[in-house]
């Protein structure tokens, strides 16, 4: 018997679209991606779906009728000005819609239909993008065990690894207030410092940094007391995006202990406007990173039936644009490589031990995994880690940096590809660091 690929049975929308943006190589957005979010254009704030260049205004298409086979509760959600309605759904009602959202873009779609649709996108150019979602509860991660490593490295050379690692998913409660939507300019933040033997002092950073991490949408999420079974966990994602930890290393280094981040992490932290669903990165799963010999095995609440699929290939790319090199002209360099894949803990397992003490997630909350880095130089998903060489890392003007400065721009990228497969883009989460507080 011939072996079945891991995502047969899933609907799978690899074709070409009628709109010739949406069949561009280099697109982020072809008719195998489908991202969903929030664009306000003509004074209104409704919810899109990505495909080329444009936006498809789903609204719309649901008021045209264009979304016939699409259950009610979907159906209303498609008309909010945020995707909480449409993530309480749950996988078979988001499925139905993909599938009847591919069939509208498809280039085998009825004359008629392509008449009907093409009204009804929008130039990607004349709409603003916003959160996704109402994101009620947000929790940061710190899954990869390299960042993990190189970081504890900086504080404990000879151990660099807590006794906990390899057992707890480590994370903690994180601040939803300050999520921004990608473009939103990063202020620096004041805080209070203690640089070696001098007093502690109030003022505004000098150790500002990026943290590269990607981002998980809950869908239905579980009741307050019940926890979520590790095989159901991805019942409950809606889908990913790109997310930039903004963190503060001077403000962090003073106040973490005992409790952990605080005002170094929630000045603000920023989101790629468009939400990967699952289904879409179906054909880009790979088996979980093997633990090493010797690690243990996850407890049985963490252990999923199978890890053939249970990691994403899925490439992460810092860039950086200082306000030289824009006077310049220069193009944005690029300043670290990594993979999702890389991550010692996967989605399903974060999802399952956020709720394993009954803990409630709902929809719209925003899970993070925390700085993805790989075990390679070059890698690293954060400024801190590139900081054990002497070398600062240095610009294509001259310029060094070893945290960032006012005017910098930070740029997330993210992208699937495979072979024979069109390219699954994330879009950008970018944000410049202007100076100072708001007096
Ligand atoms: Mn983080």
């Amino acid at each position: 018997m011939a072996m079945m690929p891991p995502t047969a049975g899933l609907p799978q929308t690899a074709g070409r679209s009628w709109l010739a943006s949406a069949n561009h190589p280099q697109t982020d957005f072809p008719l195998a991606n489908l991202p969903y979010g929030i664009f306000r254009h003509a004074g209104r704030s409704r919810i899109g779906v990505a495909i080329g260049d444009r936006i498809l205004d789903l609204r719309a298409c649901a008021e045209h009728g264009l979304l016939c086979g699409v259950g009610c509760e979907a159906l209303e959600g498609c008309g909010g000005q945020c995707l909480n309605a449409l993530m309480a759904c749950g996988p078979q009602a988001w499925s139905a819609l993909r599938r009847r959202v591919a069939s509208l873009l498809d280039e085998d779609a009825a004359g008629e239909i392509k008449q009907r649709v093409d009204p009804l996108l929008i130039s990607m150019n004349e709409a603003e993008m916003q959160l996704p979602a109402v994101i009620g509860d947000y929790t940061d991660f710190y899954a990869s065990i390299h960042h993990a490593t190189r970081v504890g490295k900086r504080f404990r050379p000879d151990n660099p690894l807590l006794p906990n690692y390899k057992y707890v998913p480590i994370g903690y409660h994180g601040r939803a207030s300050s999520i921004v939507v990608s473009g939103t300019e990063i202020r620096r933040p004041c805080g209070q410092t203690k640089i070696q033997d001098s007093d502690p002092a109030f003022g505004s950073t000098r150790m500002l940094d990026y943290e590269l991490e990607v981002g998980i949408f809950i869908g239905p999420g579980n009741t307050l007391g019940r926890a979520l079974p590790i095989a159901e966990a991805e019942q409950h994602v809606f889908g990913l995006c790109l997310v930039n930890d903004w963190s503060a290393r001077d403000i962090q280094s003073w106040e973490y202990q005992p409790l952990g981040p605080f005002l170094a992490k929630n000045f603000a932290t920023t989101i790629s406007p468009w939400i990967v669903p699952l289904e879409a990165l179906a054909p880009h799963r790979v088996p979980a990173t093997a633990r090493p010999p010797g690690d243990p095995a996850p407890l049985p609440y963490l252990s999923a039936p199978s890890t053939d699929c249970a990691a994403i290939d899925l490439t992460l790319e810092v860039y950086l644009e200082s306000n030289q090199m824009r006077e310049a002209g220069a193009a944005p360099v690029l300043l670290s490589r990594g993979n999702l894949r890389d991550l010692y803990w996967t989605i399903d397992q974060l999802v399952t031990h956020h709720s394993s003490n009954g803990c409630n997630l709902r929809p719209g909350d925003l899970l993070a995994t925390g700085t993805i880095s790989g075990a390679e130089p070059g890698s690293e998903g954060c400024l801190l880690e590139m900081q054990s060489g002497a070398e600062a890392v240095r610009l294509p003007t001259g310029e060094t940096r070893r945290f960032l400065k006012d005017g910098d721009t930070v740029i997330f990228r993210g992208y699937a590809q495979k072979d024979g497969l069109p390219r699954i883009g994330f879009g950008e989460c970018t944000g410049t660091i202007v100076c100072g507080a708001l007096s």
